[in-house]
């Protein structure tokens, strides 16, 4: 009888290819055709009434109750025109993924189609299948989404979705995008008063977002003969393909033509959505790839990198392909990441960390790029804190992939200029001189946009008009993360707005009192700035003398979460309370308990169901086999010593797997979650995963290849 990883192997040689067909030839065509954006609105509403709408995306103001029952009236023909059925209010909850709940337009009493402007605005979905993390149960308070109206409403798969927020009736934000979008508002008041500096017409700064996503791509019959992934999203077992990573290229150029109809397929369902989506087919590991969309405003970059993820999904399924969206489905393999390029975009068009030819705007350029340095280095922990999650920690730190350790990568270029500032310190600046020339920041070179002046291995990069925060976990909503550099970054900008007043107050001319702040911050925050190799072992040494956190594993990393520092931040600039903060450190560490657990579960099963049994019946085998040589006479001295190591590496699984077993139900009995959670990192994870896997990734080389269950890494990687 064959295995289901046989089968899967033969239903793979039989797929057919499916051609993606467009709309239209030209993108421009049919780009945003599923989209109810402003020109949209404009075209469908009365001239008052988009201006009310106008000026709420822009300025977050409210939307009254006739307004929105007129927009409800004009996006509801809109939706039907287009074929939509159903509509939705679509939230990202703390779960990391997105949440909807259909309502169908059709009205049966009055065989109609309806929409009201109440439904457009508010809903109420189950609020109880949500992690809250204590908050309602405190609070007894239910949970409402509120439409979003800085997103864009969209239709996905005939269902008319509405971008909302998700918040208890008591105010405390239950989602991703509150936080995120509040974040936003912080740096934009700070950020507008340091522009002000600089340029009165600066009224409002946004940050800007572009999301490289990283994934891998396997074949969906072979998916699903792998229990680890379909249920822990990655491989708790495999032996690394003979030639991993360093496969030449043409070994997998040609059987990669399913992932690229898979690809040019969700493109142009991307586009549809407008998702500006610039697709590359750059492979790192073998299966793996990434697709970046062109940057946009933060809030919506956010929910297009979400949709965009959901839909891959789906079209994936179409072709037969599974994505994986974990940090690590391979061990061995370069791990998939969401690198976060975050830059600030001025209402007048400048972005601010675009360096110039113009020395008093380059005087603005460093205040923005040394004070997003000094945040780094002030709530490092914090940053690492973001990006923690149980997937992410098989990433951070291994091959390939940015160390734990947070740091930041200038390049030479404002690494010289830094240094030069901080040293230049005493350089007197008397009445009539030119400034800008004295400190050698008359002009910042242009930093070339190639891979000259790049280091991948920096966790957080400026890469010439903008940082690049690399560390971030592919299957993270980048919205957590975002909200936590906005707002590091905000402070900053707001203490560097007072000490210069007090500067000024003091006598001190405006240019100097900024340059002397700005020297006072560089040699405050030299130490978070690296520009060696980041993967290097002499990193993680320099790091420590430095005094820079390595905190390797979630549990640990969140502690910062409802550290009385960072409550005091997030409360400064209104975007957390502390409820909400011990909240979100709830949900988290119960995430990661519940990761590691069904791993951990996942791999003592594979262990008992499939792989000891296959290792006795090989072994059995070779019992026969030397009994069969033994009767005649023959040496079977090699045949005895393949059972011994067999027999060793069933002893040790089993072993460790009954090991891991009581850990867990002694770890289960801790009351205490961030506790609990500690216990399941060292206890469980570090005490058992490697040793078992180890067993098991020997007894696959060693058992015959016809037998075993799990189909094979080279499989997954290389057959498309
Ligand atoms: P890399 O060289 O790191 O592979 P690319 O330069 O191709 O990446 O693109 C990185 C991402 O950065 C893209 O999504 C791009 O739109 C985005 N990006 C470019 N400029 C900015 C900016 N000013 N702010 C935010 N994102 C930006
Ligand atoms: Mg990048």
């Amino acid at each position: 009888m064959a295995t289901l990883r046989q089968h899967a192997l033969m239903k793979l040689q039989s797929r057919e290819r499916i051609e993606p067909v467009a709309p239209s030839l030209k993108v421009s065509d049919y780009f945003g055709s599923l989209v109810f954006g402003l020109k949209e609105m404009q075209e469908a509403l009365a001239p008052t009434v988009f201006k009310t709408v106008s000026t709420a995306i822009e300025k977050g103001t409210k939307i009254d109750m006739s307004t929105a029952e007129e927009v409800a009236t004009a996006v509801k023909s809109w939706a039907l025109s287009k074929g939509a059925t159903h509509y939705t209010h679509w939230f990202q909850p703390l779960t990391g993924s997105t949440a909807e709940k259909h309502d169908t337009f059709f009205d049966a009493l009055s065989n109609m189609e309806k929409f009201k402007g109440s439904a457009l605005v508010q809903q109420e979905p189950d609020a109880s299948s949500f992690p809250s993390g204590g908050i309602r149960t405190t609070f007894e308070a239910r949970g409402y989404t509120a439409w979003d109206p800085s997103s864009p409403i969209f239709i996905y798969d005939q269902t008319l979705c509405i971008p909302t927020i998700f918040v208890s009736y008591t105010g405390e934000a239950l989602d991703f995008k509150t936080p995120l979008i509040r974040s936003s508002e912080a740096i934009n008041n700070a950020a507008v008063d340091i522009c002000q500096f600089f340029d009165r017409n600066v009224k409002k700064v946004t940050p800007s977002l572009g999301v490289e996503q990283e994934y891998f791509v396997i074949d969906r019959a072979l998916y699903a003969t792998r229990p680890d992934l379909v249920m822990a999203g990655r491989t708790v077992y495999g032996h690394n393909p003979a030639r991993g990573q360093q496969l030449d290229d043409h070994y997998f150029g040609s059987i990669a033509q399913r992932v690229k109809q898979f690809m040019k397929d969700f493109e142009i369902e991307s586009w549809k959505l407008g998702i500006p989506v610039s697709t590359r087919h750059n492979e790192v590991a073998p299966g793996q790839y990434e697709v970046a969309p062109l940057f946009e405003e933060i809030n919506k970059a956010t929910d297009h990198n979400l949709l965009l993820m959901d839909l891959m999904d789906k079209v994936a399924e179409k072709h037969g392909l599974k994505v994986l969206f974990h940090e690590k489905p391979f061990a061995g393999l370069n791990g998939s990441g969401k690198h976060n390029n975050w830059s600030l975009i001025t209402d007048t068009g400048v972005n601010l960390f675009q360096p110039s030819n113009s020395a008093r705007e380059n005087l603005q350029f460093l205040c923005f790029l040394v004070a997003t340095i000094k945040a780094v280095h002030e709530y490092a922990d914090l940053l690492r804190a973001s990006i923690a999650s149980a997937g992410n920690d098989f990433r951070l730190g291994a091959n390939e992939a940015p160390p734990a350790i947070i740091s930041v990568f200038l390049g030479s270029t404002l690494t010289g200029i830094l240094d030069e500032l901080e040293k230049n310190g005493n350089v007197k600046i008397e009445k009539g001189d030119n400034m800008y020339m004295k400190l050698g920041i008359t002009k910042i070179p242009e930093i070339i946009l190639d891979n000259t002046d790049r280091n991948r291995t920096s966790p957080f990069a400026f890469t010439g008009n903008k940082f690049e925060f690399r560390a971030v976990g592919s299957s993270a909503n980048v919205a957590g993360p975002m909200t936590a550099l906005n707002v590091i970054v905000a402070d900053i900008l707001k203490n560097l707005k007072k000490e210069i007043d007090k500067e000024i107050d003091a006598g001190k001319e405006k240019k100097i009192a900024i340059v002397d702040v700005l020297r006072k911050y560089i040699k405050e925050s030299r130490d978070i700035r690296f520009e060696g190799d980041g993967y290097s072992e002499e990193w993680e040494k320099e790091a420590h003398k430095r005094g820079l956190s390595n905190l390797k594993s979630t549990p640990f990393a969140l502690d910062t979460l409802v550290a009385k520092k960072t409550a005091e931040l997030y409360k400064r600039h209104n975007v957390l309370n502390e409820t909400e903060l011990h909240a979100r450190h709830e949900i988290r560490l119960e995430n990661y308990i519940m990761r590691v657990q069904i791993e951990s579960r996942v791999m003592g099963d594979l262990a008992l169901n499939h792989i000891i049994p296959t290792a006795i019946q090989y072994q059995n085998k070779l019992i026969k086999n030397a009994n069969g040589l033994k009767g005649l006479g023959l040496d079977h001295r090699a045949a005895i010593e393949t059972i011994e190591e067999v027999s060793k590496h069933i002893e040790s699984l089993k072993a460790n797997v009954s090991e891991m077993i009581e850990a867990r139900k002694r770890i289960n009995k801790v009351e205490d979650i961030s506790e609990k959670a500690k216990l399941y990192s060292t206890d469980v994870k570090d005490a058992f995963f490697e040793k078992i896997r180890y067993a098991v990734d020997k007894l696959e080389l060693l058992v015959d290849d016809e037998f075993w269950p799990l189909t094979k890494y080279r499989e997954m990687l290389f057959l498309k």
